[in-house]
């Protein structure tokens, strides 16, 4: 079984030193060991953005996509080869603005795929402009008068859109964060991990401080029961969307794969598309 050091490779992240998207790289490949795959079992695909070079940072198959166009492509790996465990991943921009259209109709598809978005309420690798997460009144090149458009909660929409998994988390709580990718990973359908990714260099306004301070943990709430949509609703309001943990699952649903049936017969993907770790090293 390999370990979360097997899905390290030899690239070097530049993300800047103290950006939040080094833990949910870490938080990715410990649930991988966790949940017992293979790096031959696990493909990542990223859109653009910081957050999107992960794909090139994780010992798995990977694919770095185009803007806002992680989920089409992540959806057509899942459908080619449904043995692969899937893992989306961008930021708050690529899923939330220009990707927005995907990922609603990826939520209601629902898909067996893990969608990790790193939001950090900001595009940083443009060098900072106010994104559709970025706070009314927040100031940046884009916004210097600070922003007059109300801030988007992509937790109220999945749940709107018929989500089967919803949760959030912060890249500091690496112990929380792993737990609940794990979940995704588990759950048979489309999983929305939103986790608060800061950055450092560009957001001076929603750093590490502030949420430690703003956070509210779901596991301070002993009889919240995540199976209950209206409650989840509900909390997400109530918290401002600042609530982490797991705040919504419901697996009644059978994900889209497992209805098209006939679409690929059984062990074709195993037989001539997934390759063992030495016969990959091999090629
Ligand atoms: Fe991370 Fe911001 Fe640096 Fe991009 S610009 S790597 S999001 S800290
Ligand atoms: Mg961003």
């Amino acid at each position: 079984m390999a370990t979360f050091k097997e899905f390290r490779n030899n690239v070097k992240p530049n993300w800047c030193p103290g950006c939040g998207d080094f833990s949910i790289q870490a938080a990715i490949q410990r649930a991988a060991a966790n949940v017992g795959l293979e790096p031959e079992n696990l493909a990542v695909v990223s859109g653009i953005g910081c957050s999107g070079r992960i794909s090139g940072y994780i010992h798995a198959y990977g694919l770095h996509g185009i803007h806002g166009r992680a989920l089409p492509i992540a959806q057509g790996v899942k459908l080619a080869n449904r043995e692969l465990t899937v893992v989306a991943s961008g930021g708050d921009g690529d899923g939330f603005a220009i990707g927005m259209g995907h990922t609603v109709h990826a939520i209601r598809r629902n898909m067996d795929i893990t969608y990790i978005v790193m939001d950090n309420q900001i595009y940083g690798l443009t060098k900072g402009q106010t994104s559709p997460r970025s706070a009314e009144g927040f100031k940046t090149k884009s916004t210097p008068e600070g922003s007059i458009e109300s801030v988007l909660s992509p937790l109220e929409i999945a749940m709107s859109a018929g989500a089967t998994f919803v949760a959030q988390s912060f890249s500091s709580d690496l112990k929380q964060l792993t737990a609940l990718i794990e979940a995704g990973i588990n759950h048979k359908g489309f999983s929305l991990i939103n986790v608060f990714s800061p950055c450092v260099t560009f957001n001076k306004v929603n750093t590490y401080d502030w949420f430690k301070e703003n956070i509210v943990k779901l596991e301070e709430f002993p009889d919240y029961d995540p199976t209950n949509r209206i409650a989840a609703m509900t909390k997400i309001m109530e918290t401002g969307g600042l609530l982490t943990g797991l705040i919504y699952h419901n697996q009644t649903r059978k994900p889209y794969e497992e209805l098209v049936s006939g679409f690929r017969p059984e062990g074709l993907a195993k037989q001539e598309l997934q390759l063992s770790r030495d016969e990959f090293e091999q090629l």
